[in-house]
């Protein structure tokens, strides 16, 4: 029997219906735009580089790279600590797009600015979600 999963879960706001789906599968989908070919991570009613409302759910890649991170040693409750949050630079491009989330199966001490990090999927328990995670490419 698993451990209640504590920590809040994201919302599943309108129009965001496709990534979860997704993300159930774990495949990571991000919306692009169908005008001028740019990737919209986090998802927007528009585009950010042309404002264009005509985007696509897309597979992305689920590569990048680490960018910026924080261990967390002492976090609010449901939170085991330590853990890291970390923002990572996914490689679709050109206009630079950075992801957060949590760093799970890879120590700490290896953590390196630069360094490549895949998307991983984690599926919460007994919860209809299953949520990014970055780990060591
Ligand atoms: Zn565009």
């Amino acid at each position: 029997m698993s451990e209640p999963y504590l920590r809040p879960l994201p919302a599943k706001s309108p129009g965001t219906e496709p990534f979860w789906e997704a993300a159930a599968e774990h495949r990571l989908v991000i919306p692009k735009c169908q005008n001028c070919g740019d990737w919209n991570w986090i998802p927007y009613p528009g585009c950010r580089t042309c404002l264009s409302e005509d985007q696509v759910w897309t597979p992305a890649s689920g590569y990048g790279t680490l960018m910026t991170w924080s261990i967390v040693s002492r976090g609010p409750p449901g939170f085991p600590s330590p853990y890291v949050t970390a923002l990572v630079e996914l490689d679709e491009r050109p206009r630079s797009m950075v992801m957060l989330g949590n760093i799970v199966d890879t120590p700490h001490e290896d953590l390196k600015v630069g360094m490549r990090m895949q998307v991983v999927f984690e599926d919460i328990a007994d919860e209809d979600i299953s949520i990014w995670r970055f780990k060591a490419a």
